[in-house]
């Protein structure tokens, strides 16, 4: 299978780069660099030993990613690419929906003009808002959002699925009065999966690709390890004070070569289906901020210095998965638990203090 990843030179695009070609698969990769740098997708190659196209392009850039898939003609597009910093979303509005946006409405229109049918889309579990209560299934409501972020989700989400409602429509109708599909028409019904991602961590085992946050990392995961590689001083835990066993809030860890692994199962899925499908990419399990902070002290040798502080603003107390669908539909389950995702998190943090900076 051919697949075209957007912002593939990201952190968990990279990842899944080398799950697809460990997979088999032909990789190509679109990144406008906005927060990576091609040094991922060197070392995506090394890791591999094999060929990655890489484009440097703006996905919302039509006219560049007309000639890109002309020239890829992928079985399956993997989006990735877009704008992932909540607070900056909140600073930023216009650009976070200009650019997350824009990105998937020019993928669309492209897909439809070159008879492309197959995306799957970078979705959060963030689209499931304040008011369900976790485990989260798929077929809950979505929610409200709490900044700008969340809700280019929510309607990216919106969009792909409504254009794949269109698209089955109209190939019916030409199918009925026996026309020809024109330029703007759907030549074929669409195939969506949207992947709601819970908390991506972690690293490839061997060290050499990993996240590299730009500044003062908004995450707790890559915050951790800064603090346990001496870049700074100490983690703040955001409240002790939650309805929880030891008072902080509780995510669903999902190890990133996991994560990527799944995306393999969801392309080859989108390939084979038509219509939308919802999934849910989590382990199921909650941890709770502190048992992070635990896990990784025993990973890297020494305890990592935290201080308590106060609650962070839009912060749900807990957030988990239901990953049954994702067993179901995909056969794929998570596999890798707590200390092998802060096992690979060390390896890669203590051999790139810097990040892919040298
Ligand atoms: P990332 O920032 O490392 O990767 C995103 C990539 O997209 C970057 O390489 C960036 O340069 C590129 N990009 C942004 N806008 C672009 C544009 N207009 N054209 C071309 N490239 C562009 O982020 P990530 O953690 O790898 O996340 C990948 C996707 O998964 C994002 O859509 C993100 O919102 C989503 N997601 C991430 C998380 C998480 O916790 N990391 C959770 C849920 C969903
Ligand atoms: N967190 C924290 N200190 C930090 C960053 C995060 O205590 O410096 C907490 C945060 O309040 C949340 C958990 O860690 O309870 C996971 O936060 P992250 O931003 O990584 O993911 P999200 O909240 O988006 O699920």
């Amino acid at each position: 299978m051919k697949t075209l990843l957007t912002g593939g030179a990201g952190y968990i695009g990279s990842h899944t780069a080398v799950a697809m070609v460990d997979a088999g698969h032909d990789v190509a990769v679109v990144d406008n660099f906005a927060n990576s740098s091609a040094e991922a997708i060197a070392r995506v190659e090394k890791i591999t030993g094999k060929k990655v196209a890489l484009y440097e392009a703006d996905v919302a850039d039509k006219e560049r990613m007309m000639e890109i898939l002309k020239t890829e003609m992928p079985d399956c597009i993997i989006h990735f690419a877009g704008l992932k910093a909540v607070g900056e979303s909140v600073a930023m509005p216009v650009e976070y929906y200009r650019n997350n946006i824009d990105t998937t409405l020019t993928l669309l229109e492209c897909m439809r003009e070159l008879g492309l049918t197959n995306i799957v889309f970078s979705s959060s579990a963030t689209v499931y808002g304040e008011d369900n209560v976790p485990p989260f299934t798929e077929d809950a409501p979505k929610g409200m959002c709490t900044n700008p972020y969340g809700w280019t989700k929510w309607m990216q989400e919106q969009m792909l699925t409504d254009a794949a409602k269109a698209s089955k429509a109209e190939c019916d109708r030409l199918k009925a009065t026996g026309k020809e599909a024109g330029a703007n028409e759907w030549k074929a019904p669409l195939s969506v999966v949207l992947l709601r991602y819970f908390n991506p961590v972690g690293a490839h085992e061997s060290g050499l690709i990993g996240e590299d946050p730009q500044g003062i990392p908004n995450n707790l995961m890559p915050y951790i390890s800064q603090v346990a590689v001496g870049r700074r001083d100490h983690l703040t835990v955001f409240g002790d004070d939650y309805d929880t066993p030891d008072g902080t809030c509780r995510r669903d860890y999902i190890h990133v070569m996991d994560l990527a692994e799944g995306h393999v199962k969801a392309a080859e899925y989108a390939v084979e289906n038509k219509g939308t499908e919802v999934i849910n990419l989590g382990t199921g399990s909650p941890y709770s901020v502190l048992e992070m902070v635990e896990a990784f002290g025993r990973a890297c040798g020494h305890a990592v210095a935290y201080e308590i502080g106060a609650r962070r603003a839009g912060d749900v107390q807990d957030s988990w998965a239901d990953a049954e669908k994702a067993k179901a539909v995909l056969g794929w389950q998570a596999s890798r638990g707590i200390d092998e995702i802060c096992r690979d998190a060390w390896n890669w943090q203590s051999h790139n203090p810097q990040g892919y900076k040298k």
